[in-house]
């Protein structure tokens, strides 16, 4: 998988990237992530790259010029599945979406700022937007890392054990059940004693079983998907 990040901030990538799970996706060339800085595809001698609203109002717009002209480059040099636009009011980021965009081979993600893009981009170039909650961030740059790594990390070979993102919450519309280490007694806040059964079956029931609770008090909107 390869993603095209377009930011005014590049440097706010290099803490979630060379870390952990990404880094490792990252040596391993399981992934390959580009990050543009929009401000080189200014034609303005300052590297302007926002100007004022038309119909005035507070707040400055990311101009058009700049970030057609990125695309564009893009564009010519491989095909791309998505452009996808960061925005507050863009489809919510949940595990079906990041299991389906794991899956694709080339991607934009296009970090917005100030009060956001000239809509002629998202009506022109942008194939889907996406948010990461019901909130406003300053800019596109964490919800681009968050779903970069939400993506990366159910890339095939990413995670050392395979199944071990299956068993992670949402997947089957279920959260996760609590989970244990040592030590076994903590000033007498014991592990549940099935943990330590070494009898899988009933490990696995129980596991199980938690996790239904678990989604039933906290997730009930997911529990009720569940096939029961
Ligand atoms: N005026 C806009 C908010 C702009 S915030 C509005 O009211 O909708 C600046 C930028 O941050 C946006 O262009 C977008 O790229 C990013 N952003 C803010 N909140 C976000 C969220 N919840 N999910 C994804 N991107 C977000």
């Amino acid at each position: 998988m390869r993603i095209d990040i377009i930011s005014i901030f590049p440097e706010m990538f290099e803490g979630p990237f060379s870390h952990s799970i990404i880094k490792r996706a990252v040596d391993k060339r399981l992934v390959d992530i580009h990050v543009h800085q929009l401000r080189d595809y200014s034609k303005d001698k300052h590297k302007k790259v926002d100007d004022y609203a038309f119909s005035g109002g507070a707040g400055m717009v990311m101009m058009i010029e700049p970030i057609a002209d990125c695309i564009e480059k893009l564009k010519k040099e491989r095909k791309y599945d998505e452009i996808i636009y960061t925005s507050p009011d863009g489809e919510l980021l949940d595990q079906p979406i990041a299991n389906s965009m794991s899956l694709l081979n080339n991607i934009i993600i296009l970090c917005g700022h100030y009060k956001g893009i000239d809509e002629r981009i998202r009506e022109h170039f942008v194939t889907r937007e996406i948010s990461i909650g019901n909130y406003v961030l300053s800019g596109g740059e964490l919800a681009a890392a968050v779903l970069t790594d939400t993506m990366v990390r159910l890339i095939p070979g990413v995670l050392g054990n395979e199944t071990s993102a299956l068993s992670d919450s949402f997947q089957n519309n279920l959260v996760a059940p609590p989970v244990y280490t040592r030590p076994r007694n903590f000033r007498g806040w014991e592990v549940p004693e099935i943990l330590l059964s070494g009898n899988e079956k009933l490990i696995e029931e129980w596991k199980y079983e938690r996790s239904v609770e678990r989604t039933k008090q906290r997730r009930p909107e997911i529990y009720n998907k569940l096939e029961k």
